[in-house]
């Protein structure tokens, strides 16, 4: 990564590198309104023929196709021979790259960083708000910069509403980033979570504890109040005799949870690994599971009925377990991983629409492809499989009409990528643009 582009106001642009002194330059220059430093023609509204090798519309590969960008969207998608550059606008030749809808990342924390640079209870009791708040901003541009142009961040854990005023600032140009859809704090049942201490000591939870009809409806309400788009919930944790993971909330709650979201146009999603925890949860209608692990071909069938999709998080397992001193490749699979291999079967044998998302902050935000490198290496999904899941899949499980396909009328959110990522997934680690609403944040 060299640089990013920034726009101001929506019509300055800037082009920044991370020479500080430039960097101090040309934020001085942006608070005495310069004009652009970006070529004419390059900015959201200039016209941009993008001519790749080929183009994943967010379903199939079209070899040979160009798409036209005007005013921060996809004005035309087909045959390059058909698409001309308008009067004014510019051409960026894009060879032996493959064009795609702009990634969605479905599961991410941006305040949280690699438990094995700092242990996740570290995290919440000795990370400031502002530190984790810095952090979140590099996180917030190296998704950006790997190709995903939207992320589903699912809880601050222990940091407040802090993801909401992130989401503000990439939106208002401040920092480059994803456009967000935010949980905030997440739900809890009452002695359910962490960090766990003395139980001499009260300390500070990773999610918002809530409890029963009162509790349970004031605390969506304050979430939504906040800025919440979704509500995380999580049905089960490891409160159980010994460790083990139990159900927390009972199905009335969890209905509630969902009744009093809905009713502010917000879905529910479950963080859930037991057959029990998840089942509540889809009978209480929340919109997505969350990790499901311990999934049975039962309860995979009930997702399916009622269309409930499954956020696997095969990549979080996989880190927590190295974490844990697991020599991949060389030592067998511990029981975790052998148990989220049946439940994977399980569920892609029920037919669960499956919706793309790694937990990542578990492991290196950036590192967001690793899902879908995994799904495809050690869980059998064919490149094509994960590619929809990460664009046009994740587009309609989250409502999200407006992008994650490359057709007239939606975003300009497009990512090149050296190579074919149909055939090899690992090429969607080789992300040479990123254009978000049109103005390009990376280019070869
Ligand atoms: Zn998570």
């Amino acid at each position: 990564m060299r640089g990013f582009h920034l726009r101001f106001s929506g019509k300055v642009r800037l082009s920044l590198s991370w020479r500080p002194w430039l960097v101090a330059l040309l934020l001085g220059a942006a608070g005495l309104r310069a004009q652009p430093v970006a070529p004419p023609g390059a900015g959201a509204a200039g016209a941009v023929l993008l001519r790749p090798a080929a183009v994943f519309d967010g379903q199939d590969l079209h070899a040979g196709w160009a798409v036209l960008v005007e005013n921060g969207r996809i004005s035309a998608a087909g045959p390059a021979a058909q698409l001309a550059v308008p009067a004014g606008g510019r051409t960026l030749e894009l060879p032996g790259l493959t064009l795609l809808p702009g990634l969605i990342e479905g599961h991410s924390h941006l305040l949280l960083h690699p438990y094995n640079e700092t242990s996740w209870n570290d995290q919440v009791l000795l990370e400031s708000q502002a530190l984790r708040v810095a952090r979140a901003t590099a996180h917030a541009q190296r998704t950006l910069l790997a190709g995903f142009t939207t992320a589903r961040d699912l809880g601050t854990e222990g940091a407040g509403f802090a993801d909401v005023g992130l989401k503000q600032a990439i939106d208002q140009g401040i920092i480059p980033g994803p456009r967000l859809l935010v949980a905030t704090r997440a739900l809890v049942a009452t002695g359910s979570y962490g960090p766990k201490l003395s139980v001499d000591e009260d300390v500070p939870q990773g999610a918002q504890e809530a409890d029963g009809v009162d509790g349970l409806i004031r605390a969506v309400r304050e979430q939504i109040g906040k800025g919440a788009d979704v509500v995380k919930v999580y049905a089960d944790y490891r409160w159980g005799p010994n460790g083990t993971t139990l159900p927390t909330f009972s199905q009335e709650e969890l209905a509630l949870v969902v009744q009093t979201a809905r009713s502010a146009g917000r879905g529910v999603v479950a963080h859930a690994s037991t057959p029990e925890g998840m089942r509540r949860a889809v009978l209480a209608g929340v919109e997505t599971i969350e990790h499901g692990d311990e999934g049975t071909l039962e309860v995979f069938q009930l997702m399916k009925k009622r269309g409930v999709a499954l956020c696997p998080t095969v990549a979080a397992g996989d880190a927590t377990a190295q974490y844990k001193g697991w020599h991949k490749g060389q030592d067998p699979l511990p029981p975790r991983l052998q148990q989220k291999h049946l439940s994977m079967q399980a569920a892609l044998k029920a037919g669960v629409p499956l919706a793309l998302g790694g937990d990542v902050g578990v492991f290196a935000h950036g590192e967001n492809a690793r899902e879908m490198e995994l799904l495809v290496q050690d869980y059998g999904l064919t490149p094509l499989q994960v590619l929809r899941q990460a664009t046009s899949g994740n587009a309609q499980i989250f409502h999200l009409a407006d992008r994650g396909s490359i057709r007239p009328g939606l975003l300009a959110d497009l990512v090149a990528v050296a190579g074919d990522p149909t055939q090899t997934v690992a090429a969607v680690r080789q992300v040479r643009l990123v254009m978000k609403g049109g103005v390009l944040y990376k280019q070869p």
